[in-house]
């Protein structure tokens, strides 16, 4: 019999779902089969099919939340926001495909029109991290589909319940069976859904050690599409702030929303030193009101718990370990009960600690740097290996020029936070963020590639130079 793979709610314990794991091998073969069809209906066709999608979920969208807050822990407000996002992506994916992949023609040498056309790739993995467990895994399905391509799709082992409802809603819609498949597993079955020779490339959404390993997975098939999207170290910087109380709210949701499991949540805040004690304390202030509670609790969280248990140890060794190292905590990162993963959101001063590590602490730990003058905080702000998300909080149009020109990452904000970012725009970052194939409105270029044609029609041909006169004397000689 199958290994089972079992998925638990966070914030109760309670088993919510059980499901076979699958066999990579069998899900790419069957998709082959599948994808030929796929690719050749006319593109109106599959966008017809995508909109029948977004209907279904948007019909569910109760359900489908409830689903995602159970399986996540994020409050149920905020599963709602996802399956939204869900849904607005398939119309997002219908622009971006016409903008991103459109069909061009132009004038060529003697008469000669030039045709640039995309065609999919084939048939294309796609691996989910646990924290958009819906929206991510999506926002490389639905690009993929509209192009052409069959995917096979690898939810998160943590997220199998979401990943296999996500897929049944694609079938529902009318997306053959074939062309969305789901793969139950872990680690193991990504490896070899990466590694499938059927595969023709892999769209990954999770953490930078992962990417790093597909990436030297992937060193021999540069033939094959990858693209990465991994995490961040990212830094908000509040610099002559006018509106303390505004910079402070902006801080918060930057670093705990989502219980900090966010790949753009705000890990270090970077502050003058000397002119940062309201600031400090107006979060402080903040942060004590914020309420840590079950999904479904009445009044509504701000955060739930974080994913696991697992999660949740790892979180609080990382924390320690800044302390030990010297990082002053100014709100500790409490687990009120040591059997389940909630965790009150903590902020460290690690000012001059100088072996802090650069990772992504993926939960809600907000780290603060104080630094002496607007060149050290950009200095702190690029002190890491990572580039996804960055933002300024006050200063003026010319410091923003400054700050915008300086730091190194794929998502710069201004008075706004790190996180939270269109789907209407690309979405990426640099460093070892990402592997420059940014997402969102971008995900389009690399779902399809692009076949340029010389077309005529009727051969006309001549060679003007080099050939002998074929009348003169010594012709042929
Ligand atoms: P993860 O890397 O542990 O897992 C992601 C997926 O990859 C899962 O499906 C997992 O089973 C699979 N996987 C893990 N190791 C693998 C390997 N060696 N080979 C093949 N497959 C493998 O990530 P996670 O913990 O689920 O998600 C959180 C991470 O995702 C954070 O680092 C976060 O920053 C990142 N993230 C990035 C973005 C982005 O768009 N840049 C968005 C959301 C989350």
């Amino acid at each position: 019999m199958a290994e089972s793979l079992i998925s638990t709610e966070p914030a109760t314990g309670a088993e919510l779902w059980r499901g076979a794991i699958g066999d990579a091998d069998a899900e790419v073969r069957t998709a082959r089969a599948a994808w030929g069809s796929w690719a050749s209906k006319p593109l109106a066709v599959r966008v017809e099919t995508l909109r029948r999608f977004a209907n279904v979920v948007r019909a569910a969208k109760d359900d489908f939340a409830d689903l995602i807050a159970r399986e996540t822990g994020k409050p149920l407000w905020e599963a709602g926001t996802e399956v939204d996002a869900v849904v607005g992506k398939v119309d997002i994916s219908v622009s971006a495909y016409s903008e991103r992949t459109s069909q061009r023609r132009m004038e060529g040498a003697m008469g000669a029109r030039v045709a640039v056309r995309h065609k999919p790739h084939g048939v294309l993995g796609v691996l989910g991290p646990y924290n958009f467990p819906a929206h991510l895994p999506n926002g490389h399905i639905v690009p993929a589909l509209l192009a052409g391509n069959a995917v096979v799709f690898k939810p998160s082992e943590k997220t199998p319940a979401v990943g296999e409802r996500l897929v049944r809603y694609f079938h529902e819609a009318g997306v053959p069976e074939g062309v969305v498949r789901c793969l139950i597993g872990g680690p193991e079955q990504g490896k070899s859904l990466a590694g499938h020779p059927g595969l023709d490339g892999l769209l990954f959404t999770g953490s930078a050690r992962a990417g790093m390993a597909l990436h030297r997975q992937f060193a021999e098939t540069p033939h094959k599409i990858l693209a990465l999207e991994l995490g961040g170290n990212n830094p908000l910087v509040v610099w002559q702030a006018p509106d303390i109380h505004a910079a402070a709210v902006i801080a918060v949701q930057s670093a705990f929303l989502s219980a900090g499991q966010r790949c753009t949540a705000a890990r270090r805040l970077i502050v003058e030193d000397g002119k940062h004690e309201q600031l400090v304390e107006t979060i402080l202030k903040l942060t004590d009101r914020i309420i840590v509670d079950h999904p479904h609790a009445n009044p509504a969280p701000f955060m739930g718990p974080v994913v696991d248990n697992g999660a949740a140890d790892q979180l609080q060794a990382a924390y320690l370990d800044l302390v030990l190292k010297g990082g002053k905590p100014l709100k500790h990162l409490e687990r009120p009960d040591d059997g389940k993963p909630f965790l009150t959101p903590s902020i460290l001063d690690v000012t001059g600690v100088s072996d802090r590590p650069d990772a992504e602490l993926f939960g809600p730990v907000l780290q603060i740097v104080r630094v002496a003058d607007f060149d050290a905080a950009l200095a702190e702000a690029n002190n890491t290996r990572f580039g996804l998300a960055a933002s300024l909080i006050g200063g003026s149009p010319q410091l923003y020029d400054r700050f915008w020109a300086n730091v190194r990452a794929g998502v710069v904000n201004w008075n706004k936070p790190t996180n939270g970012a269109p789907s209407s725009a690309p979405f990426g970052g640099v460093g070892i963020s990402g592997n420059h194939r940014p997402s969102a409105f971008y995900a389009a270029d690399y779902c399809a590639y692009p076949v340029t044609s010389s077309e005529a029609e009727q051969a006309r041909a001549a060679i003007g130079v080099g050939l002998r006169d074929p009348y003169a004397e010594n012709a042929g000689a």
